[in-house]
């Protein structure tokens, strides 16, 4: 293990996008792109932009150490181009020209590892891939400060987090690690509800919590607090069978679903309208219907946005994608990728 990587092991640094995956693991392999991803897409959470503003020759920094470690040719760092100053400030620290911004669209969800890969280098990740089978590392800006500060012998004590929604003062700041929810919404300037629920790590992605003294951790990145009646608590409150009894009767195999499926429109063969028809099979039918959910990045568009019908395939295919898990199954479809569907037409 080189001083670098021993450094990053011993700082205990993990993914701070959500990940929490352990970042020496990454820092020891070889490749020939590190991506920075500072897509941040989750609503409301603005954390990683406050970092790149606030911290660029921190981010820079350890998008360098990391290319060293990894002996890899190029850095580039995805960042959203409508972040004009976030875009301008890691600018104003790239004094290497090995290292290059890539302009990301406003689109969600641009942080997504395939996506944000294949955005910055056209690779595609083969299916159930990770980026290293294409040569890439990516990390999130966050990750890549807290590097650059393992380089300074300083362990992760402390957490970026954005703490919005019903709170009096929106805003994102650094935490201990290991403080309370209570009171990371009380330097938001408290709730400004009286009965909220809390996603943790945002609306699409994150998950619902009511008990507000749990503690902020290395990966978690923003809380927002919305009020126990708002629909989006409601819809998440959901027992698994409740959704799985509606979804069952009322699906009509739309596929509006798939349609507007991030992955799916990149090439995968993520097809949760498939996955719906699992709701109405016995075991063996819900085998062959649930590998549809096999490369779900669990994004949430198609529960959130696609679906005509306010249903679940999202968490349909969380469901699946368990089942499979405990099974032992792999995917054993499709390997190649369908390059991108929409530049085709
Ligand atoms: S969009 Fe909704 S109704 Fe249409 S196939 Fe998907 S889950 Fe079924
Ligand atoms: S959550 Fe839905 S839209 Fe997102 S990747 Fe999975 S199937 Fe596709």
């Amino acid at each position: 293990m080189s001083i670098i990587q021993e450094k990053i092991r011993q700082a205990g640094i993990v993914g701070a996008g959500g990940g929490g995956f352990p970042t020496h693991v990454k820092a020891s392999a070889k490749v020939e792109y590190v991506i920075a991803n500072g897509a941040e897409c989750e609503p409301l959470i603005h954390k990683d932009y406050e970092i790149m503003v606030r911290y660029p020759e921190k981010v820079v920094q350890g998008v360098k150490l990391l290319m060293e470690s990894t002996d890899a040719k190029k850095g580039i760092i995805g960042i959203k181009e409508k972040n004009k100053e976030a875009v301008d400030a890691i600018s104003n620290k790239i004094l290497d020209s090995r290292i290059k911004i890539h302009l990301l669209g406003d689109f969600y969800p641009s942080g997504d590892e395939y996506i944000l890969v294949y955005e910055a280098t056209k690779r595609l990740i083969p299916p159930q891939g990770i980026p290293l089978d294409v040569g890439v590392v990516v990390n999130n800006v966050e990750t890549l400060y807290n590097i650059s500060l393992a380089d300074e012998d300083k362990p992760v004590t402390e957490k970026f987090i954005t703490v919005a929604g019903a709170v009096n003062h929106p805003v994102s700041f650094i935490a201990p690690i290991g403080t309370s929810f209570s009171d990371a919404i009380a330097f938001a300037g408290g709730s400004a509800i009286k009965k909220s629920g809390v996603f943790v790590g945002g609306i699409m992605m994150g998950k619902l919590e009511f008990d507000l003294e749990k503690p902020i951790t290395k990966t978690t990145a923003g809380l927002i607090v919305l009020p126990v009646e708002h629909i989006l608590i409601q819809r998440k409150n959901r027992t698994e069978q409740s959704m799985q009894h509606i979804g069952k009767s009322a699906c009509d195999q739309c596929s509006y679903c798939t349609e507007l499926c991030p992955r799916y429109v990149l090439g995968y063969d993520v097809q949760p309208h498939k996955v719906m028809r699992s709701l109405g099979f016995t075991l063996t039918g819900e085998g062959i219907w649930n590998q549809y959910a096999s490369l779900c990045c669990a994004c949430g568009l198609c529960t959130l946005y696609a679906c005509p019908e306010n249903l679940y395939p999202k968490e349909a295919c969380d469901t699946a994608k368990s089942d499979l898990k405990e099974k032992g199954i792999k995917w054993s479809g499709r390997q190649e990728v369908m390059l991108c569907r929409l530049e085709k037409k």
